[in-house]
């Protein structure tokens, strides 16, 4: 989206007619009313009436125009901006296709290493303004549906968001795969194709969050093809018989088909185009037929369902993990099919097995792939007579693991006699695994009863859990977490033991990224535009090498250059507030400091703390005299997010900021200082509208919380201040930027652990500790944002252990608060800040992690398509 959304272009079908007759001299005849009347059969093809379009154009056109006649078999005449995004798209996927298949044709012939990408959710957002950006061709369609009577803003915006992922994670993975395909690194992505992607959050009359199915595929998708010919048999259940030398048998129970679709990854500034490859569950029989013969129709189809569930829908939950059954099928059902088509594609090559870990890497993204390891094991040993010991050393030097978090919440465990039922044979293998473990273990540090207990796969109690962490570590050549401070609390922390056992080279840290494609020149043109043109440079140069950027700090002393750049920040916030006003109806002062906080609700990130902060700031203006008043810098706050269905703490949030906006926003005497919005349905197409026009935006997690972030780097990149704790990728982007341009405040990671001990055995009254923020407390609990007994849970998370150390922080938060404001007083003091925040954001391109990550574990090269 840009800000030239031209409203005569809305209603499309008569601008398109009118584009028609403008090209052929067309003119249709009226009936009594004075209504044209189109003719409805085509006597004259488009093609036809498309001479005295120029070239390139005219390409463009052609192809547009064969798209609607032959693949959406329908009238141009008639067409609406969803089937003209349909056809541009189908256009443009023909560039991408030819690239796609010569760039596998150029890697299969030069045999090279490649390695893969395993994450069980992608979080891509929309494809066509991206493709349109990495293949260079924006111009040419722009102007191409512009000739047709389209404008292409309006086309974009009919593309539905691709939502494979609940947050952070699969945007990270969405991220890796644009930098792998920009800098031609032979990388594939493998994951689910969900039938439902993340629900679709809508606000309930009460404020409460309520969720919707997102039909994502209800329109064809026309970013993926599938591969009928790219199909693999997957096994759950049966019996494991073990044979002699290690090997077993692993029979009967339920087979299901996994069916490939292709989605083209193009690359910036390259032919080379990669692929993610997504499977889709079907029944392997349609029917049971002996159970639709004997009349047990419910029968007969039950197997077919619950085939087809399994990647029926994404579940919604970040950063917590719940034991269900569909959930293990899942990441069973996932990694079994790209393990199959690795092995498959390796095999092709000819080589002997040994020299797997030569020709193939594979990335963990989080546990959820953990099987991967137990499953490769039952290839190498059960099917490709590979001898155990043999198999295992072929295993730890074909995986890696990416640790994302150290909340013991998130830390993935599977119970026993579940694993047993569903996979019986895996089950065999990792007891085996972990009884070779232990017994590594034991020699090494003997006696150490607990250690052993500690590090064993297998968790005792009732019942018995797996602990994937532990596999995912034993099994994988490296581990890394995913910024400094959190690589430093996964070797001090949940790793402990492993890095005294494996010594410390095993772990390491590669920082995130964000690729500057999308979060830069596609999210904000008018700034990529404006920094091309004072480095004087294309943008290929800096968007391709982030750290160009750095050439902007000659320029913070140029006064016309400051103007520029304050003005783009405004035309963004105008942007907003025209989606704002077109979504949902409301206006917005686009001459207040904007504050942003979007990202998962969750009670770590402690949106809790800036609502209250927003409520402390409310009752500070009330308090205040009307010249008092006068004094104050005015300021919107934006908060988006959703939160886990069943997570009851994190909902009742978003029904205290949507009723706390409901009461400031009415309120005739503040609410031109202090408005608020809760913009629901929060997902990439959105994050491109509201992290460019962001003053400063909030990354407040409790210290050690936050494994890295990337959002904070999107805001940082685009010119947005950071309010934050000292956490996460926080803390280096701080590094980057110099610690006068960021607002730190906040408890420090050494101290948390201290500081909830005390708060659950020495517990001190929020009313002693925090008055400022027992004020805040009592006024929702009061009712003045409406019945305060529902809100009684969540003050009593900060009331009783305060576990994310709310009343801690509360005080240094309205502080740093109060430091933003006096900041954003001076405002040519806030364009530079701004202007040195987007110059060193150099080291956060998702190109530097991929490089790390293509060095330090998968030993792979850049090989470009000519
Ligand atoms: C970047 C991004 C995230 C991650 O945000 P954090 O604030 O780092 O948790 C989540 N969702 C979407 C849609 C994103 O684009």
């Amino acid at each position: 989206m840009t800000s030239t959304i031209d409203p005569s272009v809305i209603g499309k079908p008569r601008r398109a007619r009118k584009h028609v007759r403008s090209l052929t001299g067309f003119t249709p005849e009226t009936d009594e009313k004075g209504h044209e009347k189109w003719p409805r059969g085509d006597e004259k093809t488009w093609k036809d009436n498309l001479r005295g379009v120029d070239q390139s154009e005219g390409d463009v056109a052609r192809s547009f125009v064969h798209h609607v006649q032959t693949s959406l078999a329908r009238q141009p005449y008639n067409l609406d901006d969803l089937g003209a995004y349909q056809a541009t798209a189908l256009s443009v996927r023909d560039n991408l296709l030819v690239n796609w298949n010569e760039t596998q044709l150029h890697f299969n012939r030069k045999g090279v290493k490649r390695a893969y990408y395993l994450s069980l959710e992608f979080l891509m957002g929309r494809t066509l303004d991206n493709a349109l950006l990495n293949l260079g061709l924006k111009p040419q369609y722009t102007d191409g549906v512009d000739k047709l009577g389209f404008n292409i803003e309006n086309l974009l915006d009919q593309e539905r968001d691709a939502g494979l992922g609940n947050g952070g994670l699969g945007r990270l993975a969405a991220c890796y795969l644009d930098s792998s395909a920009s800098q031609e690194l032979p990388l594939w992505g493998y994951g689910l194709r969900y039938q439902y992607g993340i629900f679709q959050q809508l606000i309930g009359p009460d404020g409460s969050q309520l969720e919707a199915p997102d039909p994502w595929l209800q329109h064809d998708n026309p970013w993926e093809l599938p591969r009928a010919d790219v199909v693999y048999e997957v096994r759950f259940y049966g019996h494991s018989e073990r044979l002699e030398g290690g090997k077993a048998l692993w029979s009967g129970g339920q087979e299901v088909l996994a069916i490939a679709y292709d989605v083209m990854i193009p690359g910036y500034e390259t032919k080379n185009t990669n692929n993610l490859r997504l499977w889709e569950s079907k029944p392997k029989r349609g029917f049971d037929l002996n159970s639709f013969n004997a009349g047990d129709y419910e029968r007969a189809v039950e197997s077919s369902n619950s085939a087809a569930a399994i990647t029926s829908v994404l579940y919604p939950n970040d950063h917590t993990t719940f034991g269900k059954e569909l959930r293990l099928k899942q990441q069973y059902f996932w990694t079994a099919a790209s393990l199959a088509d690795i092995v498959r594609r390796f095999k092709n090559l000819d080589k002997p097995m040994s020299e797997f870990p030569e020709y193939v890497s594979i990335q963990l993204n989080d546990t959820h792939p953990t099987l991967a390891i137990p499953e490769l094991m039952r290839i190498l040993v059960d099917e490709e007579d590979v001898r155990w010991d043999q198999a295992w050393d072929i295993i730890t030097r074909t995986f890696f693991f990416t640790n994302h978090t150290v909340l013991p919440e998130a830390l993935e465990k599977w119970p026993v006699p579940l694993m047993q039922h569903l996979l019986p044979r895996h089950m065999q293998i990792i007891f085996d695994i972990n009884l070779a473990f232990l017994q590594a273990v034991e020699k090494k540090f003997p006696g150490d009863r607990e250690k052993l207990a500690r590090m064993s796969l297998i968790e005792e109690g009732y019942p018995q859990n797996v602990r994937m962490a532990n596999l995912a570590c034993i099994g994988s050549h490296k581990v890394n977490g995913v910024a400094e401070l959190h690589s430093e609390l996964v070797r001090a922390t949940i790793m402990k033991d492993f890095v005294d056992f494996y010594g410390v080279s095993k772990f390491f840290n590669v920082t995130n990224g964000i690729t500057p494609r999308r979060w830069l020149d596609q999210c904000n043109p008018g700034l990529s535009n404006l920094i091309s043109e004072t480095l004087k440079l294309p943008k290929a140069a800096f968007l391709k090498d982030l750290f160009k950027l750095e050439g902007l700090l000659k320029h913070t002393e140029d006064p016309k250059f400051i103007k520029k750049w304050a003005a783009v920040k405004q035309s963004n916030k105008e942007r907003l507030a025209h989606y704002v006003e077109q979504t949902l109806g409301l206006t917005i002062n686009t001459h207040a400091m904007f504050d942003v906080q979007i990202k998962r609700l969750h009670e770590y990130k402690r949106q809790t703390l800036n609502i209250f902060g927003v409520i402390h700031r409310y009752l500070t203006l009330k308090a205040m005299t009307p010249a008092e008043r006068k004094k104050v810098n005015p300021k919107v706050v934006f908060f988006a997010g959703k939160a886990a269905p069943g997570y009851y703490i994190a909902k009742l949030t978003i029904r205290l900021i949507v009723n706390v906006a409901r009461i400031i926003n009415d309120d005739p005497e503040t609410k031109d200082l202090l408005s608020l919005y809760f913009l629901p349905d929060y997902s990439v197409s959105l994050a491109e509208i509201l992290i460019p026009a962001s003053d400063i935006s909030q990354h407040i997690s409790t210290a050690g919380t936050e494994a890295s972030g990337t959002s904070n780097m999107k805001f940082c990149l685009n010119g947005g201040l950071l309010l934050g704790t000292v956490d996460g990728a926080n803390i280096e982007i701080a590094e980057e930027v110099g610690e006068q341009n960021v607002f730190f405040f906040g408890h420090l990671t050494p101290a948390v652990e201290d500081l909830r001990y005390q708060h659950m055995y020495h517990p001190v009254p929020v009313e002693e500790k925090c008055p400022a923020l027992a004020r805040v407390l009592d006024e929702v609990a009061s009712g003045r944002f409406g019945d305060g007994s529902v809100y009684e849970p969540l003050l009593n998370t900060v009331r009783q252990n305060d576990y994310y150390l709310l009343t801690e922080d509360f005080d240094s938060y309205i502080q740093a608060l109060s430091l933003v404001d006096e900041a954003y007083q001076n405002r040519v003091g806030w364009i530079k800040k701004s202007i040195c925040t987007t110059a060193k954001m150099g080291k956060f391109s998702s190109d530097r992690a991929i490089q790390d990550y293509a060095q330090e574990c998968w030993n792979i090269e850049s090989s470009r398509l000519e």
